[in-house]
């Protein structure tokens, strides 16, 4: 009933069919692997200020509570660590809606020194505490004007600009910088801080990655801001590229379409 060459194609076919079924296991495997290491990952973040603020809560009902020297103290710590545990879902509902692949860009004109200007105010208080000098390559009242989605660049530049200053000793400088490239703006931020060791720069998009867990935690931060940059920057058809030397500083850009009015 079959010629030979129908017999290779049927074989061919029942070959393609169990391989592709084999690949689509691994894929699924990989999957469940990755949520087990995510739902690890996310348990252990979510402990550490749980614990503390507990901690603390439980030392003030033991009595602490009648100390007037510590109460405050003691408060103040349960308080800090209930704000970093906000922060930490706060973004890790972020990742995981744009993991999940369910965020639409709006891209709209974005003025880009309006708004460097703008997370400079904001950070200004932060960034004198430890004697940081904030600078930008452009006038206050330029108009650089993108197609960007507003709220999600201005959350990368809130993330890129806040490690800039976290990460960087006294006397520093983080300068932003927007640049013509044609077609596109490149942004800049650039450090003279501490700088990433050359084995550690491709993983710290990854949630979760710190170069030095001490350090960082002590620092604060969720861990999180640089995977939600890269999402948001991939989501405007960039990349984003990090240089750095230890002892030196860093720098971290991406690009954006400039916007042309109609
Ligand atoms: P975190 O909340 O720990 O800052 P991020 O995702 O923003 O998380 O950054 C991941 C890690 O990358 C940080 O813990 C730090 O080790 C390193 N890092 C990020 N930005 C800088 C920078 N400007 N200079 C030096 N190290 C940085």
């Amino acid at each position: 009933k079959y010629g030979h060459s129908s017999i290779i194609q049927i074989h061919e076919e029942i070959y393609a069919y169990a391989h592709g079924k084999q690949s689509e296991i691994e894929e699924l495997k990989q999957l469940a692997k990755f949520r087990r290491q995510f739902l690890a990952d996310v348990s252990h973040e979510l402990k550490t200020p749980i614990f503390a603020a507990q901690g603390f809560v439980h030392t003030l009902l033991d009595g602490a509570i009648d100390d007037k020297k510590n109460r405050m103290k003691f408060l103040k710590r349960a308080a800090k660590n209930l704000d970093g545990l906000d922060m930490l879902v706060q973004d890790l509902l972020t990742v995981s809606h744009m993991e999940a692949g369910d965020i639409t860009m709006h891209l709209e004109p974005v003025n880009l020194c309006e708004m460097i200007f703008e997370i400079f105010d904001q950070m200004e208080n932060n960034a004198q505490k430890t004697d940081i000098t904030l600078k930008m390559n452009h006038e206050r009242d330029e108009i650089i004007k993108v197609k960007a989605d507003e709220q999600r660049i201005y959350q990368v530049l809130v993330n890129l600009i806040t490690n800039a200053i976290k990460y960087s000793d006294e006397g520093g400088v983080v300068e932003v910088s927007v640049v013509d490239l044609g077609e596109r703006q490149q942004v800049i931020v650039k450090d003279t801080g501490i700088g990433i060791p050359p084995e550690h720069l491709n993983r710290i998009f990854e949630r979760f990655y710190r170069v030095d867990k001490s350090r960082a935690r002590a620092i604060g931060g969720t861990g999180l801001g640089l995977s939600i940059v890269k999402h948001i920057v991939e989501a405007h058809d960039s990349d984003i590229h990090v240089k750095s030397t230890p002892g030196e500083g860093s720098e971290f850009s991406f690009e954006l379409d400039k916007y042309i009015a109609q």
